[in-house]
């Protein structure tokens, strides 16, 4: 491809709201323009990679699974049926036909694939079926940001697995597990496998692919010495140890805090370290019978994890409590809520790190007061569960090593569904015994542009980024220094024919531009190589340059034609 006849609208300068490197750079190397807020389009150089991606995406795939495409416009009555069309409320993008009949835009497509197993499955002798699809997805997300990584237009890999049983889930699971490392192998991104939330709709194991980025939105939580790494929202870790003093049993004392609310404040007053307080939180909670309050405690020196306690809660929908409603079912505000005698008989969820704990202080739940001396199990019955969020240094509970909180992009997403969508949509088949049974599902995605945006992320300087070779739109361009120079001008078609030949995708920079216009250009762009000809041209030499190290080595032109450079 030459330069002067292709459309590469490079800038000097992103809009002042492109902050993160991968948003900057494929707006000023000419790979996307933005439509509308999370809408973008994709120029020549951006979908020539995204089909590279595709393209590995597919050969992969197609090792384990069969290429499915599926509408992108769902009937309301799909998703009515998974109890999603309200539990998706605002991000899923809703229309009406001409007959008034209610429609909404895939943003997933479990629904769409467990209603045509519904119709045609029959048999456990038809099992297992992996079915994928290469697919446009939508998304109504409230604040689309950060270019291409929080959009509302997006291409998927999505594939669901059906098998008559667990064991057979966990084959498809570990096939995706293996497929989803060749493909981000291929395409030359440095990634981990973290354990991921499972949600509490089923699912029963969950593993996201991660790259770290400063970009990313999620949390991860790694241990370098034996390789641990999970998701903030599953990551467990030793809390760091706190002494709780020897002293006797005895009733809790009650001491004035009428300016104490926050844990650093009662911390100042009472000389006593943040871990030695709990913190009490009040959720109210989604329960047959209406929203009940329930008291969450955690560490004073610890967050509460949302994630968590939804797992705790065995999947309702919960919120946090308004003030009006922490008095009425403690009897005291924010700031002097605490575990013992709430005005109310109240569910207590306290977190692993507080037990075998003693002599804690905590709030009083009468206002402006607070308690020391209360010990878990003792003055209050809470259920143990895992709700405090890892922090950085927190010890790693496989090998004691501590652990990093790193941000990450994540790239794909495995996970065991279970029956929720086969139940949900009617999929049932006839076992060996000749009785019905429902398959299990699991569901597999891949963000194609993420794959983009995070080999970006990682692989870019002040001047640009490069791709790895098997995703750049070009693997090669080649930069002749003045084509007014009839010798330059041969060498360079010479090296465009040869490298052609040999299966590179070249970029021919023909323009009629300065060379310093031109090796900024190539600097930008993403392309991985370049091959400067110049005046050595005339003696049948020239410049390799590798973008990353920016290495430069004189080649001669014979050894480019026998491809050995
Ligand atoms: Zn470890």
């Amino acid at each position: 491809m030459r330069w002067s006849q292709s459309f590469i609208p490079t800038v000097r300068e992103a809009p002042a709201d492109a902050e993160v490197a991968s948003h900057i750079f494929l707006l000023r190397a000419g790979y996307i323009r933005q439509v509308a807020a999370g809408l973008y389009e994709y120029l020549p150089l951006a979908w020539r990679s995204l089909l590279k991606i595709q393209a590995i995406v597919r050969r992969e795939m197609d090792t384990i699974a069969q290429e499915f495409h599926m509408p992108a416009l769902h009937p309301a009555e799909l998703w009515q049926a998974s109890g999603r069309w309200e539990l998706m409320g605002g991000n899923l993008f809703r229309l009406k036909d001409r007959f008034q009949r209610d429609l909404c835009l895939g943003m997933t497509h479990e629904e769409a694939m467990a209603a045509l197993a519904a119709k045609e499955l029959r048999s456990y002798k038809q099992l297992p079926q992996i079915w994928y699809q290469i697919q446009t997805k939508f998304r109504d997300e409230p604040r689309p940001r950060s270019g291409l990584l929080r959009v509302r237009e997006f291409i998927m890999k999505d594939a669901y697995s059906f098998d008559l049983n667990e064991a057979g889930l966990d084959v498809s699971y570990q096939k995706h597990d293996r497929v989803y490392r060749r493909i981000f192998d291929a395409c030359g991104l440095r990634y981990v496998a973290v354990e991921a939330h499972s949600g509490a709709m089923g699912g029963s194991q969950s593993q996201e692919f991660m790259v770290l980025g400063e970009a990313g939105e999620d949390l991860v939580a790694l241990c370098a010495a034996c390789g641990y790494a999970a998701n903030l929202e599953k990551a467990q870790a030793h809390p760091a140890p706190v002494a709780d003093p020897e002293a006797a049993g005895g009733a809790p004392e009650e001491f004035a805090t009428p300016h104490q609310r926050t844990i650093a404040e009662v911390s100042a007053l009472t000389g006593e370290a943040p871990g030695r307080l709990a913190k009490s939180l009040v959720y109210m909670v989604e329960e047959e019978s209406g929203p009940e309050a329930v008291l969450v405690v955690v560490r004073g020196d610890d967050e509460a994890s949302e994630a968590k306690l939804g797992t705790a809660l065995g999947g309702r929908e919960f919120r946090p409590a308004r003030p009006e409603e922490i008095v009425d079912a403690t009897g005291a505000p924010p700031g002097s809520v605490g575990p013992v005698k709430a005005r109310r008989p109240l569910r207590i969820l306290a977190d692993h790190a507080l037990r075998g704990r003693h002599h804690l202080i905590v709030g009083a739940n009468r206002e402006g007061f607070h308690l020391r001396g209360v010990t878990p199990g003792e003055h209050f019955t809470p259920e143990w569960a895992d709700l405090r969020e890892v922090r950085s240094g927190n010890a790693c509970t496989k090998c004691g090593a501590p652990l990093t909180v790193s941000k990450a992009i994540e790239i794909g997403h495995i996970f065991k569904l279970g029956r929720k969508y086969s139940h949900a949509l009617g999929v049932s088949v006839q076992d060996e015994a000749g009785s019905a049974a429902e398959p299990i599902m699991g569901s597999y995605g891949i963000g194609i542009e993420r794959i983009l945006v995070a080999a970006i992320e990682q692989n870019c300087d002040k001047s640009g980024f490069w791709l790895p070779r098997s995703i750049a739109p070009y693997s090669v361009i080649v930069t002749p220094t003045n084509l007014g120079d009839a010798a330059i001008a041969a060498a360079s078609e010479r090296v465009v024919a040869a490298l052609t030949a040999q299966g590179e995708d070249v970029l021919f920079d023909d323009r009629d531009e300065r060379a310093g216009v031109k090796f900024k250009d190539a600097d930008l762009i993403g392309i991985p190589r370049r091959i400067t000809v110049g005046k050595k041209a005339a003696q049948g030499i020239v410049e390799v340059v590798d973008r990353a190290t920016g290495a430069m080595r004189e080649v001669e032109m014979s050894a480019i034609e026998r491809a050995d450079w």
